[in-house]
C-alpha cells in the first residue's frame, strides 16, 4: 500500500489527482466501531461494515483520512471546493506567475434540451471554432504576461486569465465525506469534468478501503428511492401491483436487519400497517 502514496493519475488534459497520504484502513473502522460493543468481535469485518454503511452509522468513517494534490482548471476547482467537509491549500496567484497551460476539451458537448445539467458530444467542432479557443488562450495569457512586464502586481494581471487556467491544491477529507463528495459527484448529473477527478479519486479510496467501497457501492449507490409522490402518481392498478411487490420483497430476503429496514421504509411509505396508499 505505500506505494500508492505519490502515485499519480493524469485527468483533464495537463491536470492529475496525486495520493500525497492517508491514513486508515477497513481495520481502522471496524475497530472504532467495536468500541461500541466493548471492542467485543460478533461479526465479521465486512458485515459489520455493510451494517454501518446500512445504518448510516457514520462515525467510524471519519477515523479515515485521504489527502491528495489536486491539478485542475479552475472551472473544476470552484465546483470542488463547494465541499466545505475537506480542508484546502491552494497555489497562490498573488505569490507565482502562473504558467501557460489551459485546459482543451477532448470533447466538445451541447446542452441537451431535457435536463440543464446535461450535455451531450458534438461530433464536430468547427475546426475555426477550436482555433479560435486556443488563439484566446494565448491572447490572454499574452496580456498576462504584459501586464506582469508592465509592473503590474500578480494579483491584478491574473484577472485577464480564463476558467481554463490550471490551478494546484491540497484536499484533506475524511472517508466519511469523501464518500458523499463521491456519490455527488460520479453522479450522470455532475459535470464531465468533475466526474474524471472524483473517478480518479475513487481508484484510490477502492484500494485503501475496498470493503467499505464495495458496501457504500451496494447499499448507497446502486439503490431505487421511490417517493410518496412518485407512487401516487402511477395509475392506480400500477400502484396496486407496485406495492404488492415492494411488501413481499421481505419476505425474499436472507439478512433479517435489511428485512426490518425495509419493512420500516415500507411502513414510512404506506402507512404503518402497510395497505395501499390512498
Ligand atoms: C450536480 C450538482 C449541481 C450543482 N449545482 C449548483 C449550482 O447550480 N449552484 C450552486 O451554488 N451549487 C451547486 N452545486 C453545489 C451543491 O449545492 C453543494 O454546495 C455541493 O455539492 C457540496 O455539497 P455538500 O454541502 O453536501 O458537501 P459538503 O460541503 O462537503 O458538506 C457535507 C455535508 O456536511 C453538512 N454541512 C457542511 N457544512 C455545513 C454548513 N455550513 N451548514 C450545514 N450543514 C453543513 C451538510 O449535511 C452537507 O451535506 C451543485 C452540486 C451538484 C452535485
Amino acid at each position: 500500500m505505500e506505494e500508492l502514496k505519490g502515485k499519480r493519475i493524469d485527468v483533464l488534459d495537463k491536470g492529475f489527482v496525486e495520493l500525497v497520504d492517508y491514513m486508515g484502513s477497513d481495520e481502522l473502522i471496524v475497530n472504532a466501531a467495536r468500541v461500541s460493543y466493548g471492542g467485543k468481535k460478533k461479526n465479521s469485518d465486512k458485515s459489520l461494515i455493510e451494517y454501518l454503511i446500512r445504518n448510516d452509522h457514520t462515525s467510524p468513517f471519519e477515523m479515515v483520512e485521504f489527502i491528495f494534490r489536486i491539478k485542475v482548471p479552475i472551472f473544476v476547482a470552484r465546483q470542488i471546493f463547494r465541499h466545505r467537509t475537506a480542508s484546502f491549500n491552494e497555489i497562490s496567484g498573488r505569490y507565482t506567475v502562473y504558467e501557460e497551460e489551459f485546459f482543451v476539451p477532448k470533447d466538445y458537448r451541447k446542452n441537451t434540451k431535457k435536463n440543464r445539467q446535461s450535455s451531450e458530444v458534438i461530433d464536430i467542432l468547427d475546426e475555426n471554432l477550436i482555433k479560435e479557443i486556443k488563439n484566446s488562450f494565448k491572447g490572454s495569457f499574452a496580456l498576462y504576461k504584459k501586464l506582469l512586464d508592465y509592473g503590474l502586481a500578480r494579483e491584478l494581471a491574473r484577472v485577464v486569465l480564463p476558467l481554463s487556467t490550471y490551478t494546484l491544491f491540497y484536499y484533506k477529507q475524511d472517508l466519511k465525506n469523501l464518500l458523499h463528495f463521491l456519490k455527488l459527484r460520479l453522479d450522470y448529473h455532475a459535470q464531465k469534468e468533475i466526474r474524471e477527478v472524483a473517478n480518479a479519486m475513487l481508484y484510490f479510496v477502492k484500494q485503501v478501503v475496498p470493503i467499505t467501497w464495495e458496501a457504500f457501492e451496494k447499499y448507497k449507490l446502486k439503490k431505487v428511492e421511490i417517493t410518496e409522490v412518485d407512487l401516487q402518481s402511477l395509475p392506480k392498478e400500477k400502484q396496486n401491483l407496485l406495492m404488492a411487490i415492494l411488501e413481499d420483497l421481505p419476505n425474499y430476503l436472507p439478512s433479517s436487519t435489511r428485512k426490518e429496514e425495509l419493512i420500516s421504509q415500507l411502513d414510512t411509505l404506506f402507512g404503518q400497517d402497510g395497505g395501499e396508499a390512498s
